[in-house]
């Protein structure tokens, strides 16, 4: 797409007008996607302070003309940024995140923002307060979330590929379940200045793409030491695309059976299996390998995420902006009826659990001892890398994508689709999720299942590489756009 519209060969703004187009059809009617939550309108420029920065990079920038979609948790000064909370519903950025600039400056063209679990809490987009989101490859199911409406605009065509967070698996594990891929960077190589905190030191913004290359390329954009975000790390970002037909030959694969649990899905295992094959046949040297402390993984996410949230979320007082209870007479009732109308049950769970976790009396219990978790899970990778294992690869998720409904009243059923994905959190490491393969489902077709890599941090070039050959090898590249 970038090349015809350096090349001149298409408008520049036509792709987006598709896009737009695509977006609308897919969306409309009682089982639409309801992907996005805001569309920007046909032909229209972006917001004053945004229009000269996109302008700028039109014609010779690396995503010039391609449609994205961005996650509702990203500042855009153009569209309102929501967070699929009634609290912040209509709230305008005064600024827009970096890694929005970034993409301007790129030549790409924002479609709209995408639909989500209420702040990014949750693993279905089920918990957005304006009703979830469908996965393209059947209407009946979960796209997976949090960040659910941006794999489903990859998935059902309407954008090559799009920006997420991922603060346990959002990007991952909807990337899985949709059947696309989802990239999680290192903690600190991409900018999280307007991406709207949920667990800030798990936060990380990650893309989605139809392909691996199409992911890398959005990657490349918006990654890079910002000086807005003291967390972004002042390294240069490799080239992640010249490189990604490298392969994998004589490059260790360790496969760590605490991801291969009995429990696992008979045809999860097969199709892990068949991939393992593939990989092996592409080169690699396959070993099996041991982290012990993974098990402890979802307790220690389930206390560190809720706590930061629950210090994160207290901004949102009903006073300095978002939704404020009108009639309330005084400033306590105000903050209570303003949160109590403004936060969705999800939302209102975590603050308490993470409240609870930090409380005098029990911090040490609960915050302390999941920090001491997280420093083991951290030391179990930073073993096997010093063993010589130059990758991991696990399945993505135990199943492929639940229908809708199906874990909305258990809490823990839905945390346990992140038990796969939320560890590099934890680690602070890179996570890529690829197509791997399809099961049989009953009614509906064949769905989607991902397997997902993980290196070491700041080796996201050799990890896609990774992903890019088991894509080819299964032909799941789908031609990148
Ligand atoms: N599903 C996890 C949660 O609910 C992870 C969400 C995310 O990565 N934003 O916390």
């Amino acid at each position: 797409m970038a090349a015809a519209v350096r090349d001149g060969s298409v408008p520049a703004d036509h792709f987006l007008n598709t896009a737009l187009q695509r977006a609308r059809e897919v969306d409309e009617g009682e089982k639409g996607l309801h992907a996005f939550l805001a569309l920007r309108m046909d032909g229209d420029a972006p917001a004053p302070g945004s229009a000269a920065v996109e302008a700028s990079g039109t014609l010779d920038g690396g995503l010039a003309g391609v449609p994205v979609a961005v996650k509702d948790n990203l500042c855009t000064l153009d569209l309102p940024t929501t967070c699929a909370s009634r609290i912040l519903q209509g709230y305008r950025s005064p600024y827009e995140a970096t890694v929005v600039r970034r993409l301007r400056a790129a030549g790409a063209r924002v479609v709209g923002k995408t639909n989500m679990d209420e702040f990014a809490m949750g693993s279905s987009t089920e918990n957005s307060a304006f009703g979830p989101t469908r996965n393209p490859r059947d209407r009946d199911r979960v796209p997976g979330g949090s960040s659910g409406g941006s794999a489903a605009a990859v998935a059902a065509g309407v954008v090559p590929c799009a920006l997420g967070s991922d603060t346990g698996g959002s990007v991952r594990q909807p990337a899985a379940l949709c059947g696309v891929v989802g990239v999680k960077p290192t903690y600190g190589r991409v900018s999280r200045y307007g991406l709207v905190a949920f667990a800030s030191s798990l936060d990380q913004v990650g893309t989605f793409g139809r392909s691996v290359m199409d992911a890398a390329l959005l990657l490349e954009a918006v990654a890079g030491h910002d000086p807005r975000d003291p967390t972004s790390v002042d390294r240069p970002v490799p080239d992640l695309t010249g490189g990604l037909d490298e392969g994998i030959r004589g490059r260790v694969v360790g496969l760590p059976r605490e991801y291969l649990p009995n429990t696992l899905a008979p045809e999860v295992r097969a199709r892990y299996e068949e991939a393992v094959e593939r990989l092996r046949a592409a080169g690699a040297r396959i070993r099996e390998v041991s982290l012990p402390h993974t098990r402890f993984a979802v307790s220690a996410y389930y206390i560190l995420a809720p706590a930061e949230a629950s210090s994160n979320l207290a901004r949102y007082d009903g006073v300095r902006y978002g939704g404020r209870a009108p009639e309330a007479r005084s400033t306590l009732e105000l903050y209570r009826a303003s949160r109590t109308r403004g936060f969705g049950p999800e939302v209102v769970r975590r603050i308490m659990l993470g409240t609870f976790g930090l409380s005098a009396g029990y911090h040490e219990q609960y915050y302390g001892r999941a920090q001491k978790v997280r420093a083991l899970i951290a030391r179990d990778f930073e073993r096997v890398w010093a063993d010589g294992v130059d990758l991991l690869f696990t399945p993505t998720t135990p199943g492929p994508a639940f229908r809708l409904g199906e874990r909305t009243t258990d809490p823990v059923a839905m945390y346990l689709s992140d038990v796969f994905t939320v560890t590099a959190n934890l680690a602070g490491i890179p996570g890529v999720s690829v197509p791997m393969g399809e099961v049989a489902d009953g009614s509906g077709g064949p769905l989607p299942l991902g397997g997902q890599f993980l290196v070491p941090p700041w080796h996201e070039a050799r990890m896609l590489q990774a992903a890019r050959a088991l894509e080819r090898s299964l032909g799941s590249d789908g031609g990148d756009a």
